[in-house]
């Protein structure tokens, strides 16, 4: 368990690596959407996503703690984050990427300044290789979600949405591993409860949704939704109980929902983000939060997409 003292501490340890996004409103999007409609802009953090923030809270502890290598097994978000922070510290970073890994993101990683190394299909393969690698470099391996300091870090987006928008009265965030949602429950239901925070996923990666219904963590695995920075097969062992414990709800949006909101979000807001991103607008946009008249703070979490 993370409790808010972590989120301050973390907000005061990566201050000075991110950027304070801002929050926009749209009439447009309010007047389809029957809510008066933010937009808490995480497309446009550095390496364009939130995923900075965990991966920075992390990275520099490990980094005071003495490490002088780091993998990971993410080619996504994650991967551009870790790259990125690692260098930013002068500590060398090895992303190990599935063997079809796309050239956009190779670049990505290699001009964050990190070094990629393809290994196997499967994330399992990815995992072991990239733990594997840090034990013979003396290093450490960077988890995506499923870690205190990297929920900490994805926390301090709940503190900065409470006090950049006082009237918020629900904040709607997407779910993959859980890591972006159990850092911002901590911090919202820790500070100001009366708060909602409403989970979205993919209705063909609902494995959140499962495990909240059954009460046991749920697989739901290979899907091939187009949201692919929430195709992560079960919640992870660290972020499930948080979510249990305070989600107010979790709405469940199709593929047509997810593409139309990106689309809509581009040509009203003239904003790019990532399908991971549109799933928030795609709920609120559906009516399935079951709210009217409220102050909705979608995230937007990431922004990164071959647009070719
Ligand atoms: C990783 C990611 C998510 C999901 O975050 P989790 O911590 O895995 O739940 C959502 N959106 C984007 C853009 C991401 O990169």
């Amino acid at each position: 368990m993370i409790i808010v003292h972590d989120i301050l501490q973390a907000k005061r340890d990566i201050q000075n690596v991110i950027d304070t996004t801002p929050i926009l409103h749209s009439r447009s999007l309010s007047e389809i959407c029957g809510n008066e409609m933010y937009f808490k802009a995480e497309h446009l953090q550095k390496t364009g996503s939130f995923k900075i923030r965990g991966a920075t809270n992390k990275v520099k502890k490990m980094v005071r703690e003495k490490a002088a290598y780091i993998t990971t097994a993410s080619s996504g978000n994650h991967g551009q984050a870790v790259s990125y922070i690692a260098t930013q510290l002068g500590v060398p970073a090895t992303v190990v990427a599935p063997e079809d890994v796309r050239d956009t993101k190779r670049k990505a990683i290699e001009a964050y300044g990190g070094k990629i190394e393809t290994f196997g299909t499967t994330s399992e393969e990815r995992i072991s290789r990239a733990k594997e690698l840090a034990k013979e470099k003396n290093g450490v391996f960077i988890p995506p979600y499923n870690d205190a300091f990297v929920m900490a870090g994805q926390g301090t987006i709940g503190l900065e949405i409470l006090a950049q928008l006082p009237k918020a009265n629900v904040v709607v965030v997407p779910i993959g591993g859980g890591g972006l949602i159990a850092g911002i429950l901590t911090a919202i239901k820790q500070s100001k409860p009366n708060v909602k925070v409403i989970g979205v996923e993919p209705e063909i990666a609902n494995d959140t949704y499962l495990s909240l219904k059954s009460g046991e963590i749920t697989e739901v695995p290979g899907s091939s939704t187009i949201a692919d920075g929430l195709r992560a097969s079960k919640p992870g062992f660290m972020t499930y109980p948080i979510i249990q414990q305070y989600v107010d709800d979790i709405v469940l949006v199709s593929e047509d929902e997810i593409k139309e909101a990106q689309i809509l979000v581009l040509e009203r807001m003239k904003q790019l983000i990532e399908p991971s991103a549109a799933v928030t607008v795609a709920a609120a946009m559906s009516g399935k939060l079951g709210v009217e008249g409220k102050n909705i703070v979608c995230v937007l979490s990431g922004g990164n997409v071959d647009v070719r």
